[in-house]
């Protein structure tokens, strides 16, 4: 047919989507021989998965949904869109754990990355281990789809494990490693995100290029932490370590602020400890909740009897200690020592003694909780409005007397999990694109809410209160997980790192079709 008869064009594109050689969806139209239109979606239970995440706040239905069986199909996704006048945007969806629509893709192509295992007919669901005799260490080759879940057993298999976790394994390689990837190992082994060698990346390009350290390291750093914004990890590299069996778990309660925190640092600046988290206990932020069920009934109520005679206010520091066989004789002294060195509250320390999954595998999968599953009306009404903070260690105590003791004491609603522990500055690398407080040492909050749909404003304007009440008093907080509406916000969150963070974008992905869902380069509204 002649291209330029209008009528002969109309006839020849009703002939393409009889014969199913193209997708057209919304304005995206994608031919048959850029990607097959069978891993092409735009039903409903694929459209409504896509538009939303665990957070259940923000809504973004995309016209297409991509469910890749090779990367081939997301490098020819991306080159596609860089190809046409009017690119869409395209999210790599890893779980969907993100709370602020981060892995959405307004008017673009969400891509399920969970569809690029379901080919894996391999051992070890398609994570390769192996030596690496230069660096002296065992890695993981790990698709970005992956769970932490999947790593954690496929490295078990021979005995090894990677050194730094997060609380929760149901969250995929690529989505923490666009983040930071924090938990109580941090303070040792630094984020995920400082213990990968090597990534596999699809550039907003469209170039598929192996980085590491040595080799494009600009790209390497960029990714990570980089929220989606430079390329899509199809391959990382993790550092394994021999994995320890068992776990000794302790948690500790204290009413003191100062020596809460002291004893923190102390721990975290110990050779012992392989693990340090903290958390507070109040009425309405109970000591087991959907983390964690650590204490027995009795032990329940011996710390509510306490929590009654202080101001309804307690904090608590977790520590654990691996050990195996060859370390089974000397580990309780270890930490008898140890302990001797704090100053909890007396009589208030609790012990468990469970294997290595038992503990990593401690947060159970919150699926049925969240939108895959909305087995029930409860279920599908939950939102999570989470509001995860770093605070330098120069401003705890007035962040302790603005936000524990008086905001959060006000707030009449059910908190849900509140985390605050520290982490040492040195661990991160200063060229990743995260962003942490400039100072040596600094705490995560993690306020972790759940609540119906008809609360979310309640818990926004707490959040709100928090963000303003540092904002007025000049504590440097940095966002975790960072969610912003204005550019001016995104500006101040990179702060010194903008200036780099922009001309990285503009080098990886300079038509702004990657990871919208984080409006750092699109508008917000
Ligand atoms: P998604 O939410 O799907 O994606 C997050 C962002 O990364 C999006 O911008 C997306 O486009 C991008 N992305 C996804 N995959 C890729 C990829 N392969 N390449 C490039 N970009 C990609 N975080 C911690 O650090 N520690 C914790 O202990 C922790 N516990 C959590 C527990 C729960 C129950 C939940 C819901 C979240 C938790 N998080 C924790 C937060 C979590 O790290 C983030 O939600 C993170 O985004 C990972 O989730 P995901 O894999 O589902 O990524």
């Amino acid at each position: 047919p002649c291209p330029n008869s209008s009528s002969n064009f109309v006839l020849l594109l009703i002939f393409l989507i009889i014969t199913n050689s193209i997708c057209i969806s919304g304005d995206i139209t994608i031919p048959n021989e850029i990607i097959s239109s069978s891993k092409l979606r735009k039903d409903p239970a694929s459209i409504t998965t896509a538009s939303n995440d665990y957070g259940n706040l923000v809504q973004e239905p995309p016209p297409l949904v991509l469910y890749p069986s090779s990367v081939d199909d997301v490098i020819n996704l991306v080159k596609f869109s860089n190809n046409i006048s009017a690119p869409f945007t395209v999210a790599a969806r890893g779980r969907g754990h993100s709370v602020r629509g981060q892995a959405t893709a307004a008017g673009g192509v969400v891509v399920e990355m969970s569809s690029l295992s379901s080919g894996d007919q391999v051992s070890n669901d398609g994570i390769r281990v192996s030596w690496d005799s230069s660096l002296g260490c065992y890695y993981a080759d790990v698709g970005g789809e992956k769970m932490w879940a999947d790593v954690l057993r496929a490295g078990l298999e021979y005995g090894l494990a990677p050194v730094s976790w997060t609380d929760y394994l149901y969250l995929t390689v690529g989505g923490t490693l666009s983040n930071g990837g924090i938990s109580g190992q941090s303070f040792l082994h630094g984020p995920q995100i400082s213990n990968v060698l090597e990534l596999d990346v699809i550039t907003g390009k469209g170039d598929f290029v192996t980085c590491s350290k040595d080799v494009n390291p600009e790209l390497f750093f960029a990714v990570l932490g980089g929220l989606g914004q430079f390329g899509i990890i199809t391959r990382a590299r993790i550092v394994l370590e021999k994995a320890p069996t068992r776990v000794k778990w302790l948690r500790l309660i204290y009413s003191d602020f100062t020596i809460f925190t002291r004893d923190q640092e102390h721990l975290i600046s110990s050779s012992v400890p392989d693990y340090v988290e903290g958390s507070l206990i109040t009425d309405k932020s109970p000591p087991n909740n959907w983390r964690s069920s650590f204490y027995s009934p009795s032990h329940y109520s011996k710390i509510i009897s306490l929590l009654n005679t202080k101001q309804g206010l307690l904090y608590s520091i977790e520590v654990v200690k691996y050990y195996d066989e060859q370390t089974a004789d000397s580990v309780d002294q270890e930490i008898e020592v140890l302990m001797n060195e704090l100053s909890y509250t007396r009589g208030f320390i609790f012990k468990k003694d469970v294997g290595l999954i038992d503990f990593l595998g401690r947060v159970e999968n919150t699926d049925n909780n969240n939108i895959h599953q909305k087995s029930s009306a409860k279920a599908a009404a939950s939102v999570h409005p989470w509001l995860n903070l770093f605070v330098p260690k120069s401003r705890i105590l007035d962040f302790n007397a603005g936000v524990f003791v008086d905001i959060i004491a006000r707030h009449n609603h059910s908190s849900g999990p509140i985390l605050f522990y520290p982490f040492h500055r040195i661990k991160w690398d200063e060229r990743m694109s995260a962003v942490i407080p400039d100072e040596e040492i600094f705490y995560t909050l993690g306020l972790l809410h759940s609540c119906g749909a008809h609360e979310a404003g309640i818990y926004e304007e707490l959040n709100k209160e928090i963000i303003r009440f540092c904002e007025e008093n000049e504590i440097n907080i940095k966002q975790y997980l960072p969610h912003y509406k204005s550019k001016e916000d995104w500006m101040k969150h990179f702060g010194r790192k903008w200036n780099t963070f922009q001309e990285l974008k503009t080098k990886f992905d300079p038509r702004l079709i990657l990871s919208p869902g984080q409006r750092i380069f699109t508008s917000a509204d």
